[in-house]
């Protein structure tokens, strides 16, 4: 691998300051890298030609010019997931009734990339609209884990998480809608962050459950993470739920110091069904916060095992709604079946979607029926409160939440395909922040004598994002981890 694709984004933007390299050489760079790793990865649906290297040179010209402003993200490769949506450029979600769609619009994230000069990479895989943890529901093909090519990346950013981690390109775009973010990264071994629900815009996130979605980043350093957190992140108007909070000055928090910090540690995350590698690496990153200065604690999270019900009942039932839209009439897939109106649409549907999209419906319809609503939706949003009001009162106490992300390290490709409850369980750590629209961090504490990754996660009150940062640039200083090599 060149040399250039190990450096992080702050390193590549100095390196081009200082003139000791070039837009051009680094869009080379990663061009060659991606040649070099993708077909064995396959983290993106569309990767970028030979065009983003004439962009590359003209910005080099205008720096030469003097007429280019150096932004946190000039002239760097980025991916963005495949459901957020990129003008004049195909975004698939990852299903089939997508195929050939190309947006006439950007997304307000890719128009932010794009105002700071960022080289749009690519679009990376996911689960078809982001339902699934593994990369496998994509209707394209499986992503592959960089650190063992038989297991998966997580999903359902898995693109985004093995593209960063592989260093095809050193930053990317991902959607969190119970996890999709920090199971990922926590996968691949990258960082990887949820911010507070409404702190980005979602405008051109393709909607799949619209009280929980959030954009985030995936990096290869907590830094990093803040610069793209930076750029992102503010209010919008054509994203009525987007915050009105003002956006923090997340850079000042990376290099402070973390003493008297107060951090909680759910008793109820490390207990069975914690895989036993995890809970060591979780426990030696606790012993080293601790030799940070910061007061460990056991804080309760009395509806943790509500969690993956609820998520599972109000999800599909947001994702029912939003999937309406996909009829065969207004855009993507058109079945070639269709005699009648009815039939036009019946078998667009069925011919468009995946299975796992397709249970979703089934269940979110069935949830949101009349007769049932009670029973399942209506219960699940109490529940949700109940969960929200854990980490409200939680946080009474401790400044962040810190656990586990995953209950188990990467699992093998196929492991859990036939299996869609041992599926959701793997979500069971990451839902609750997303329930209860919480900000929370993914980054690598450890890697197993196998050489896989594990994650850990920090979780901080609603607007806390750069408590987060701070913390976890505090230990990945601390921690230097030593990366085993990369399978590719
Ligand atoms: N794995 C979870 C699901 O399948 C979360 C997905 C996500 O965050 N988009 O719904």
């Amino acid at each position: 691998m060149n040399e250039v694709c190990r450096l992080s984004l702050k390193q590549l933007r100095d390196a081009v300051k200082r003139r000791s390299l070039s837009f051009k050489e680094i869009a080379e760079a990663y061009l060659e890298r991606i040649d070099e790793a993708e077909h064995h990865l396959r983290a993106f649906v569309t990767v970028a030609d030979e065009s983003v290297v004439d962009q590359a040179a003209d910005l080099d010209d205008r720096l030469a010019r003097g007429d280019l402003r150096l932004g946190y993200l000039t002239g760097l490769p980025i991916g963005v997931k495949d459901n957020i949506v990129t003008k004049d450029v195909r975004t698939t979600c990852g299903s089939r009734i997508l195929d050939n769609w190309v947006p006439p619009y950007d997304a307000t994230v890719v128009r932010k990339l794009k105002a700071n000069e960022a080289l749009l990479f690519g679009k990376t895989n996911c689960d078809e609209f982001a339902m699934g943890s593994s990369t496998e529901n994509s209707a394209h093909y499986p992503t592959r884990n960089p650190w063992d090519l038989d297991r998966v990346p997580g999903g359902s950013s898995g693109g985004s998480g093995s593209a960063v981690a592989a260093r095809l390109v050193p930053a990317a775009l991902g959607s969190d809608t119970g996890g999709s973010i920090r199971q990922p990264a926590a996968f691949c071994g990258v960082v990887g962050l949820k911010p507070t629900y409404g702190r980005i815009s979602r405008y051109g996130l393709v909607a799949f459950g619209s009280s929980l979605d959030q954009i985030g980043p995936l990096a290869n350093t907590v830094r990093d993470a803040a610069v793209m957190l930076q750029v992102l992140a503010g209010r919008d108007q054509a994203d009525s739920t987007s915050a009105n909070s003002p956006v923090d000055n997340y850079l000042s928090q990376i290099g402070k110091d973390v003493h008297g910090l107060r951090v909680g540690v759910p008793a109820e995350w490390m207990g069975s069904g914690l895989d036993r590698e995890v809970k060591t690496a979780v426990q030696d990153a606790l012993k080293v916060l601790e030799s940070l200065g910061c007061c460990i604690e056991e804080v309760l999270l009395p509806h943790t095992s509500y969690a993956v019900a609820t998520y599972y009942i109000i999800a599909p039932a947001e994702a029912s709604a939003n999937l309406a839209r996909y009829d065969g009439v207004k855009y993507g897939y058109r079945s070639s079946q269709k005699d009648t109106l009815a039939q036009m649409y019946e078998n667009s549907r069925t011919e468009g979607f995946g299975d796992e999209v397709k249970r979703r419906i089934m269940i979110g319809t069935y949830v949101l029926s009349s007769g049932y609503y009670d029973a399942y939706y209506l219960k699940a949003s109490k529940v949700r409160t109940l969960i929200r009001q854990d980490y409200l009162k939680a946080f009474e106490r401790v400044d962040l939440i810190v656990g586990p992300t995953t209950p188990t390290l990467p699992f093998q490709l196929g492991e859990k395909t036939s299996d869609p409850l041992a599926m959701y369980l793997s979500d069971v750590f990451t839902v609750t922040a997303n329930l209860a629209g919480v900000p929370a961090l993914s980054m690598p504490c450890s890697f197993t004598a196998d050489k896989l990754p594990v994650g850990l996660q920090l979780i901080g009150p609603h607007f806390k994002e750069g408590r987060l940062l701070r913390v976890a640039h505090a230990l990945e200083s601390e921690l230097q981890l030593n990366r085993p090599p990369l399978a590719l």
